[in-house]
């Protein structure tokens, strides 16, 4: 059934829509931190950022469900559901004088988020990560360099690194420090003044890094020395992620100009947006104004703050620093038993684990990294990889994933590990 559906998959839909999986699943439900099959075999999500509440969570099921049964229209009506959502977004954010503009995707909201920084500072020149993803629009493509199978950057675009954090020997602050001061040189010596850095401050597809809080400071200041703004991406690290604050960049003790959102803020809904100071807004409302028909609609208000609330009533931020704090550890007691565990990075519930070739234990192991998580599924545990190299598991579950959860996480781990290095 596996190959008929796969065949029918190439007939009809385009080769960007990827699956999962040397034996891919066809999953049919969810539930908390479950999936499961049509054959009714059940799957721990470790993967999933979209559900960060659990799949299919009923608050945000039944809020939906109302709301679509009742009304769900676009921004251009008065709502005041609506204000109620922004006025509680906007108070946990230190944006000064900010203002909410909703959209469905993260794409569309960097896209937007691109485009005001360019208006407000009139300059061009972007530094985003050397791995970053931050979507899939074509401005927003060309900032996210994981993206590129092919080519180069466009020359408004520098790209800073963060592979040598992997040394542990590394001062973090200086080397970003450093990185973006050469970036801004960069950009300079093409023709190109820094309108914003771009950052996911927990650094999804690079690899995962997180410590030590506050090493993002220095490169903040130089960009706003020259002249460009902070663009915070918290699709990833936003919403409780990180577990010590709602927000990611607060680890860093940043106060973006922009914040954008995505993937959590509907538990699987589309609703994304930004937060953005009014001035910016007010000048892009001047020169083009700015429409989403489906961005902010009844029914995705009606998600976000179910979302918001159901957070807030489940203490999830707290659980994703008391679960994470623990599997973390267990992670990184791991690294003795199986030195090919190079490094254990994160915070709250995202966790890198980096895989090096047993022989060296520095050089990255993405086929160690592919076969461990094609035999992790095989045990009914599903994850990912990151990182430049695809060496880094990336975990990254429902916040609602518990201490029994990651236990038995690491039960099925050691099983696959003692398997795969026999
Ligand atoms: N920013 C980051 C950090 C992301 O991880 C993603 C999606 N993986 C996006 C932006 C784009 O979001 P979307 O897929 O909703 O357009």
């Amino acid at each position: 059934a596996t190959a008929r559906l796969v065949e029918k998959r190439l007939a009809t839909l385009g080769p960007t829509t990827m699956l999962f999986y040397r034996q891919p699943l066809e999953i049919v439900r969810g539930e908390g931190v479950w999936l499961f099959d049509s054959q009714g075999r059940r799957y721990l999500d470790a993967y999933n950022n979209v559900q960060v509440l659990g799949h299919c969570h009923p608050a945000v099921v039944e809020a939906v469900s109302r709301q679509l049964g009742q009304l769900n229209i676009h921004t251009r009506y008065l709502d005041d559901a609506i204000h109620h959502y922004a006025e509680q977004l906007l108070a946990s954010l230190p944006v000064a004088d900010g203002r909410l503009v909703l959209t469905c995707t993260g794409s569309e909201a960097n896209d937007l988020a691109l485009r005001l920084a360019r208006q407000w500072t009139g300059r061009q020149g972007v530094i985003v990560s050397a791995a970053a993803y931050h979507g899939n629009t074509e401005r927003v493509t060309e900032v996210s360099p994981s993206s590129y199978k092919t080519g180069q950057p466009p020359p408004w675009v520098e790209t800073i690194s963060l592979e040598p954090l992997n040394d542990p020997h590394t001062d973090a602050r200086q080397w970003l420090q450093q990185e973006t001061q050469r970036a801004l040189c960069a950009l300079a010596r093409r023709g190109y003044d820094c309108a914003a850095l771009l950052i996911d401050s927990i650094f999804s597809s690079d690899g995962i890094y997180a410590d030590p809080p506050g090493f993002l400071q220095p490169a903040v200041e130089l960009v706003r020395a020259a002249g460009g703004v902070l663009i915070a991406d918290e699709v990833q690290p936003g919403f409780g992620r990180t577990g010590e604050a709602l927000w990611g960049f607060v680890r860093h003790d940043l106060q973006p100009e922009i914040v954008t959102f995505g993937k959590p803020m509907g538990n699987g809904f589309p609703v994304a947006g930004l937060v953005a100071q009014q001035p910016m807004l007010a000048r892009l409302a001047q020169q083009q104004g700015y429409f989403n028909t489906f961005g902010g609609s009844s029914a995705a208000i009606a998600a976000a703050q179910a979302v918001w609330d159901t957070l807030e009533k489940e203490q999830l931020q707290r659980n994703a620093a008391r679960t994470g704090a623990y599997f973390k550890q267990q992670l990184q007691q791991r690294q003795q038993r199986w030195p090919v565990i190079s490094q254990v990075r994160g915070s709250g519930l995202f966790i890198g684990v980096d895989l090096s070739r047993a022989d060296t234990q520095t050089e990255p192991d993405p086929q160690l990294t592919g076969r461990l998580i094609n035999a992790l599924r095989e045990q009914g545990v599903l994850i990912g990889a990151a990182g430049r190299h695809g060496a880094t598991l990336k975990i990254r579950p429902p916040l609602c994933f518990n201490q029994q959860h990651a236990d038995l996480f690491l039960s099925h781990f050691d099983t696959v590990m003692s398997e795969l290095l026999a």
